[in-house]
């Protein structure tokens, strides 16, 4: 259909598509590669994570692998571990699991808008935001964040807000930035949305893209846009903290303070139900109280983030260093990213260039690769600098 084929050739998504089928299968092929791409796991599964998933696929009665929608202990154990993040009283019901943050996404966008609305969200964005924002029937509407500290440029929101603008999607910490936005900018964000839904007499939402919530550094204070302003809608994927992004599990929560809350719960499962693919499968959910207790290892990426970022800056380089994700997004020595990600591919290290992200001069590396994969990746990067010149 045309609408697929409009959704295939739309930017960032194309260029992944192309790099997924051309560029990416021959360089990842190389032996002694070091692929510093996208959020895969390199290190194998815990043991802990695995004998999870083996204690929960025993069955425990005859409807163990039955239907699902979200499972009541699963929804109680994400509920309890979300109010130690998130500083709202969110109850088992207000959690709908989800395939993972993708779905969550999906689901809060289809919930609160109605086709044509338009989304506003800030570049660099994750590269998935313009096709499941069009796969949704809505209109992407994009704004810049600040260039020096890649803070929400709130006055561009603020402009780009119009009568059809239903929702900002705000992701912190953010990925490709690494920024974690502070309270009082979110504060600044929700009485700017208050003002613009009372001139629209139309409520504009917030959806919170938040994965990466506990993956943050140098006791940096993570807030959610929830605790702010009540209509907004968190979705959360555990696929990041537990470094397992192909067991898909995550969800959509509705914080407390949302007027009318207890009447969206029939519509999100319908929502859910008649989309077919949202509820995670049955063994995931019952596992799920079990990998809640699952630590995510913050000061071992924060120790990677900081070999990177010292070892980067001591070349040359010029980055930020994130507060949280365990991305970096340095600026290239070659203002043509793309060339420069070709250049360090010809030295057997992989980064996604700028144009992913559609902001040319950057590019992003992951640090789920090893501490060893990125000691190693360092003289390599020099290497390239170096031939820039
Ligand atoms: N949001 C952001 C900002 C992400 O980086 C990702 C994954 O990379 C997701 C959402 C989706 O997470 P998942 O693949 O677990 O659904």
């Amino acid at each position: 259909s045309r609408r697929v084929r409009d959704l295939a050739r739309s930017t960032p998504f194309d260029v992944l598509l192309g790099f997924f089928a051309h560029e990416y299968p021959e360089r990842r092929a190389r032996p002694g590669v070091l692929d510093l791409t996208f959020g895969n796991p390199h290190d194998p599964a815990p043991a802990e994570y695995v004998e999870a998933l083996r204690a929960s696929a025993v069955p425990r009665d005859e409807h163990w692998f039955g239907y699902k929608v979200s499972e009541p202990a699963a929804r109680a154990a994400a509920a309890e571990s979300l109010r130690d993040v998130v500083d709202l009283p969110f109850e088992p019901d207000d959690v709908h699991l989800t395939t993972g943050g993708f779905t969550a996404l999906a689901l809060a966008l289809k919930l609160v808008c109605d086709p044509g609305d338009e989304v506003v969200y800030s570049v660099p964005p994750w590269f998935a935001y313009e096709v499941i924002v069009r796969e949704a029937g809505l209109v992407p509407v994009k704004v810049p964040v600040s260039p020096e500290t890649f803070d929400l440029d709130l006055g561009a929101i603020a402009d780009a807000i119009t009568p059809r603008t239903r929702v900002v999607l705000v992701n912190t910490p953010n990925n490709p930035t690494g920024r974690v936005y502070p309270l009082d900018e979110l504060r600044r964000l929700a009485t700017l949305l208050d003002e613009a839904s009372v001139r629209n007499r139309r409520r504009v939402f917030v959806v919170s893209d938040e994965p990466y919530h506990r993956i943050v550094y140098d006791g940096t204070e993570f807030h959610s846009p929830a605790e702010v302003y009540p209509w907004t809608l968190l979705a959360y994927s555990y696929g990041k903290t537990l470094l397992a992004p192909g067991q898909r599990i995550g969800y959509l929560a509705v914080p407390p303070t949302l007027p009318g809350r207890e009447g969206l719960r029939p519509a999100i499962e319908a929502l859910q139900i008649a989309i077919g693919y949202a509820f995670p499968n049955a063994v995931l959910q019952h596992a799920l109280p079990l990998l809640e207790r699952i630590p995510f290892d913050v000061a071992l990426y924060q120790r990677k983030r900081d070999l990177m970022v010292a070892g980067l800056r001591d070349i040359g380089y010029d980055l930020h260093s994130p507060e949280g994700t365990f991305y970096l997004f340095p600026r290239s020595p070659d203002p043509d990213d793309r060339a420069f990600e070709a250049l360090l591919a010809d030295h057997d290290v992989l980064v996604l260039g700028g144009k992913y992200f559609e902001t040319p001069g950057r590019f992003r590396i992951s640090l789920t690769a090893s501490m060893e994969t990125l000691e190693a990746s360092l003289p390599r990067f020099a290497a390239a600098f170096g031939e820039v010149g």
